[in-house]
């Protein structure tokens, strides 16, 4: 039965909602201040082959300094969303990896760069023009760059998605649905839109090693993945023994506090080596 309202109930809840739309206003300005006072800043997390746990890639991570602490994206990426003021943070990013990374594919021409892409920025129309212009500004080839999608904010937006992502890989960008398995998307997305990487969700590899036998599901997704013919990254490792199974499986990348944490340009810097092929052909020349 509803319970009856009093007018004291009216009066709490409205001060508990003066007190959240106080917060949102508050945290808003903070982050239009953020971007004005340069505090938004990439970190990166290496992405290592399966076998050889060489690097090959790094995800471009967003960090806020703010207030003397180093915020995680899950505290402002979706306030800054709801906000309309992502593309604004993104691009302070962007602008930063852009530079630092301009500067480790001199010494490592084969390494690749994935940023996190909101699905708000994805469906502007201008996205692609945008974000290809960036990258010549930068001279960065659209090969050594992926973008990654998380499948929960795919439902809504299939269709204008599907002419965004044949844009950006018709630049030779490359695509990655991520979180994957955690979204409810249909399994008939995964041939639909044409991704070149599917990463698997880190809850699935956690319960590798949970003591769980039914039904390894992080073994699952690279399987399918294997026959769709897709590359396959495993986030979120953190034991050698979810390092082994899942390169067992045939999973072709790894990513997780096992290998590294997500690090500052700075910490990165020291990890890029000069290519093989490179220094050997430098060598003999
Ligand atoms: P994601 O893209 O799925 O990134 C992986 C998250 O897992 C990162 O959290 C990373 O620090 C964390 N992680 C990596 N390895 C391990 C591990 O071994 N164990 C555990 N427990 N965690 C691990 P982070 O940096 O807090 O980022 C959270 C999410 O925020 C990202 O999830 C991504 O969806 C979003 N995000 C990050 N940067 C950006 C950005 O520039 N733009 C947008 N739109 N979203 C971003
Ligand atoms: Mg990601
Ligand atoms: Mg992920
Ligand atoms: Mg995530």
């Amino acid at each position: 039965r509803a319970k009856k309202v009093s007018k004291s109930d009216y009066e709490f809840y409205s001060i508990e909602l003066d007190q959240a739309a106080e917060l949102r206003i508050a945290q808003e300005a903070a982050i239009v201040s953020g971007v004005k006072e340069n505090e938004f800043i990439p970190y990166y997390q290496p992405v290592v082959n399966a076998q050889s746990y060489s690097l090959e890639k790094l995800e471009m991570l967003a960090r806020w300094h703010h207030k003397g602490v180093l915020q995680s994206p899950d505290s402002f990426i979706n306030i800054a969303e709801e906000a309309n003021l992502i593309e604004k943070v993104s691009n302070q990013l962007l602008n930063q990896a852009f530079s630092d990374f301009s500067g480790w594919i001199k010494k490592m021409p084969t390494l690749i760069l994935s940023v996190n892409i909101s699905v708000l920025q994805l469906v502007e129309p201008k996205f692609v023009k945008a974000f290809t212009t960036f990258l010549k500004e930068y001279s960065i080839p659209p090969n050594n760059i992926e973008i990654e999608i998380t499948e929960s904010s795919l439902v809504s937006n299939i269709e204008a998605m599907k002419q965004t992502l044949f844009e950006v890989q018709q630049c030779g960008i490359k695509v990655a649905i991520d979180d994957f398995g955690t979204g409810y998307s249909s399994l008939s997305y995964l041939k639909y839109l044409n991704f070149d990487t599917i990463k698997v969700d880190q809850k699935f590899v956690a319960e590798l090693t949970q003591g769980r036998t039914k039904g390894e599901l992080a073994i699952v997704i690279v399987n399918m993945a294997k026959s769709l013919h897709v590359n396959c990254v495993a986030e979120g490792v953190e034991t050698a023994e979810q390092a082994t199974k899942l390169a067992q499986a045939g999973c072709q990348q790894l990513q997780g506090y096992y290998f590294s944490r997500p690090k500052s340009a700075q910490d990165i810097d020291p990890i890029i080596k000069v290519d093989q092929s490179i220094s050997q052909s430098r060598t003999i020349g």
